[in-house]
């Protein structure tokens, strides 16, 4: 059984129900070496008086068995979870678009990407200080600068910024310079850092790994729930299949069945998921259709130039033509609800 506290319970009053239970004789689960204060699990459950328990004061409510996922499935939360944002919000119905460069490389590259974004009226710019590169000799991100680079673009220009965080040691620092914290595809399971930004109170936005189930991605949210931080957005950003004429395999299979199975908003990367920027325009529109909370793509002054991820990078002309279909689509997706359909 999972005990789910409420978000202001203090310890004395924790601590009633604790003394209750350990009266009763029933075991608190050192919750695999989690110090989660916002749940506790309880294992010898079976002869527990569920409603004494709802009735004290520190809990929120209570989940009979532990799921992998219970706090992220729609069952313990009917309504919509939404992420709310100065000047925008995700998971409300209206996407998002998320824009800008694979890597933060210089002052120059970041101001005019977070100039061209906003001009399009796009709200959050990506763009990486710390990156995780496949080979050690390739470019690994400008870090602490990279950082400050950030911040110069979203003082000038009003772009929030989401960025990745991959060390736990890194993720004070990051949340000082970002609005939203990214856990990339390689880190999906890095249970530490999944806990480290389960603390914070900021958005995470949480890839799928590249070759991870629908079980495990939920689990992972789960993990950052668990921990009290119940601001996350789910993105899919492909999957490894047979296919070789794509970097990714984009499953937007998993779109509408994350939108009925949880509460969690997702949103889709097509430039992760295709690696070719000639498709991703209509990936992204694929991904809105399909009633993704909003995409995220990679854009670079010069593609060719750019220090990680050329071949997916749009350029500012490819980045324009994509937001005229996108900003129809967001317009037609206004008129269109998307409620969970039945099995
Ligand atoms: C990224 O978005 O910068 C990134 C590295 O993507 P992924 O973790 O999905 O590979
Ligand atoms: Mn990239």
């Amino acid at each position: 059984m999972i005990i789910k506290f409420k978000k202001n319970a203090t310890d004395s009053e924790k601590h009633q129900l604790f003394q209750y239970l350990e009266e009763l004789g029933i075991e608190i689960q050192p919750n695999g070496g989690s110090n989660s204060n916002q749940i506790c699990i309880v294992t010898n459950s079976d002869q527990i008086d569920c409603q004494k328990i709802e009735s004290y004061s520190s809990v929120e409510r209570i989940f009979k068995t532990a799921e992998t996922y219970s706090l992220a499935h729609r069952n313990s939360k009917q309504e919509n979870t939404v992420i709310k944002l100065p000047g925008v919000t995700i998971g409300e119905g209206i996407p998002v678009v998320i824009a800008g460069p694979c890597a933060v490389e210089n002052e120059s590259q970041i101001l005019e990407i977070a100039r061209l974004v906003s001009s399009f009226g796009v709200k959050i710019m990506r763009g990486g200080a710390f990156k995780p590169p496949t080979s050690p000799y390739s470019f690994s991100g400008l870090e602490d600068q990279g950082l400050k680079l950030l911040d110069k673009a979203r003082r000038e220009t009003g772009v929030l910024i989401v960025t990745e965080v991959l060390d736990t040691g890194d993720v004070e620092l990051v949340a000082e310079y970002s609005d939203i914290l990214q856990i990339g595809s390689r880190n999906m399971q890095n249970y530490k850092l999944l806990k480290a930004v389960g603390h914070l109170n900021k958005p995470v936005l949480l890839k799928r790994g590249m070759s991870a189930t629908l079980e495990e991605f939920l689990g992972s949210a789960e993990h950052i729930l668990s921990e009290g931080n119940e601001q996350i957005i789910l993105c899919e950003r492909g999957i490894r299949t047979f296919v070789e004429y794509s970097r990714n395999t984009l499953d937007l299979n998993i779109v509408p069945v994350i939108k009925k199975i949880s509460h969690l908003p997702i949103i889709v990367d097509p430039s992760h998921g295709t690696g070719r920027r000639d498709i991703i325009e209509p990936m992204s529109l694929a991904a809105l259709a399909a009633g993704a909370d909003g995409i995220m793509v990679e854009v670079h002054p010069s593609p060719e130039k750019a220090w990680s991820d050329p071949e997916q990078a749009l350029s500012p002309k490819q980045f324009t033509h994509l937001m005229k279909n996108v900003t129809d689509l967001i317009e037609w997706r206004k008129t269109h609800a998307f409620a969970p359909t039945e099995s």
